[in-house]
């Protein structure tokens, strides 16, 4: 058994869902468990509209021009397609009366991408062929926290998916991204989170293999769209893999390894528009490599938090009631650093965290703050840093041979990750310059 993870790029047009049945067609004897994105930007168009409602218009041509040319392409049946569409439609018009827009509407709005392009894959399918259905994950036991936007999944939930999928006698069509809260609503697993319910289903059925089918050569060597030369790498450990997208390589969302690595089960990630190269696999104990590191990653928009005390704290105390303040308010730190009266941390710029939010006033009572925003982490990451010497040297000479100053430097305890801070204007020209010297490097 096999589960295969389509995205939106790979969804985006009729050809292209066309395309990606073929690929399944291809491995019916597999036994295969099929997770789909929302096709193309359908959750950007989304965003957009629920955000157009809450300010009083409600606007669906986009979304609805797009699905009913890829059901009138597709040619199958527009039926389930134009109920969902006059749903949500409705449903908009219910934030536009309310002007209330709570993250919980905010996942019901969301998940209409997945659940039409479910309907869409599945037609195609049963068009050329191969009876499949449409399976929203919320109904087959996919349960989460009430952690709108951003929901985990609930542990001990694999046995009933198993039992789920197994009663569907066609092949099942899955919703990605999207689950169901201990409250009963639909929650989503945060952006990208179709890769996750892929390695979820993957777990739950104890499967051969997890394929994550993109638009691109598998994990590469850094963001193509910053650097057009970067290369696809053939294997990453499971470790390399975690930080990699945890770090920001949006290839893959950050939490698909944690099933996969508990399972054991390959993750491979692989591009639709070019079946021949192999992708990149995803394995426990990859093969270092010749390079001085796999991959140089970015991510953007992250908060800077900088607390200083005047010495009336010891730094134990100061890093450790300053992380407890930041956690309690359901802020996730990325990196943290301390001095003996400073401690630096890193947190998501889009959470709640500004000048005059709680956590902040808790941590003005340990001392002096300074909330700095607009910052970005770049990390270089691969098992090959591990014990090699003069590689700090020589990625923080290229960064300040670009003019740029890096701080709160870290290389974390598993000495696979070198991780700074630079100001988001500055990503590119870092990248591109620790990219290339990736490309030229060879290890120690
Ligand atoms: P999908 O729609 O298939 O889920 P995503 O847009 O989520 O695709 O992820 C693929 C995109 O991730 C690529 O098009 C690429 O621009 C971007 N990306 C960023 N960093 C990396 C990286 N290190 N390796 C591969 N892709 C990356
Ligand atoms: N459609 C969701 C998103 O755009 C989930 C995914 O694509 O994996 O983030
Ligand atoms: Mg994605």
């Amino acid at each position: 058994m096999i589960v295969v993870k389509f995205g939106g790029s790979s969804l985006g047009t009729a050809a292209r869902i066309e395309h990606c049945v073929q690929l399944v067609q291809r491995e019916l004897e597999r036994r295969p468990v099929v997770v789909v994105s929302a096709c193309g930007s359908t959750t950007s168009m989304l965003q957009e509209a629920a955000q157009r409602a809450v300010a009083g218009t409600v606007e669906v041509t986009d979304i609805r021009g797009f699905h009913d040319e890829l059901v009138g392409e597709l040619q199958v049946a527009p039926g389930c397609i134009t109920a969902l569409l006059d749903e949500l439609e409705t449903l908009l018009q219910g934030v536009s009366l309310t002007r209330e827009l709570t993250p919980r509407t905010m996942d019901l709005v969301l998940s209409f991408g997945e659940r039409l392009s479910t309907e869409l894959v599945a037609g195609a399918f049963s068009r050329t062929g191969t009876r499949a259905r449409a399976v929203p994950a919320y109904e087959i036991g996919l349960n989460t926290d009430d952690r709108h936007g951003m929901a985990t999944p609930l542990s001990g939930i694999g046995p009933r998916i198993a039992v789920a999928l197994g009663r569907i006698a066609e092949l099942p069509v899955v919703t990605g991204f999207l689950g169901r809260g201990e409250g009963g609503a639909i929650t989503t697993l945060g952006t990208s989170g179709s890769d996750f319910t892929a390695s979820i289903l993957g777990a739950a059925l104890g499967a051969d293999e997890v394929q994550i089918w993109t638009d691109v050569d598998g994990v590469m060597t850094c963001d193509p769209s910053i650097d057009p030369s970067a290369k696809g790498l053939a294997a990453l450990s499971f470790d390399e893999a975690s930080e990699l997208a945890y770090y920001g390589a949006r290839v893959l969302h950050p939490n698909t390894l944690i099933p996969a690595i508990h399972a054991g089960i390959e993750v491979r990630v692989l591009n639709t528009l070019r079946e021949e190269d192999r992708g990149t696999r995803i394995i426990a104990g990859a093969a270092p490599g010749t390079r001085m590191a796999k991959a140089v990653v970015y991510k953007e928009n992250v908060c800077h938090i900088n607390v200083a005390s005047p010495r009336l704290l010891s730094a134990a105390r100061l890093l450790s009631e300053g992380l407890e303040i930041v956690a309690r308010h359901g802020v996730t730190i990325h990196m943290a650093t301390t001095s003996e009266s400073t401690i630096s941390m890193v947190t998501d710029g889009d959470t709640e965290i500004d000048e005059n939010s709680h956590a902040i006033e808790e941590l003005r009572q340990l001392g002096e703050v300074v909330v700095e925003r607009g910052k970005a982490i770049i990390c270089v990451v691969g098992e090959e840093l591990r014990g090699q010497v003069g590689v700090l040297s020589r990625i923080f000479g290229e960064v300040a041979a670009q003019g740029i100053k890096a701080t709160m430097v870290s290389q974390a305890g598993s000495e696979i990750n070198i991780a700074f801070l630079v100001d988001n204007e500055e990503i590119r020209p870092a990248v591109l310059a620790l990219h290339r010297l990736l490309l030229n490097s060879e290890r120690e």
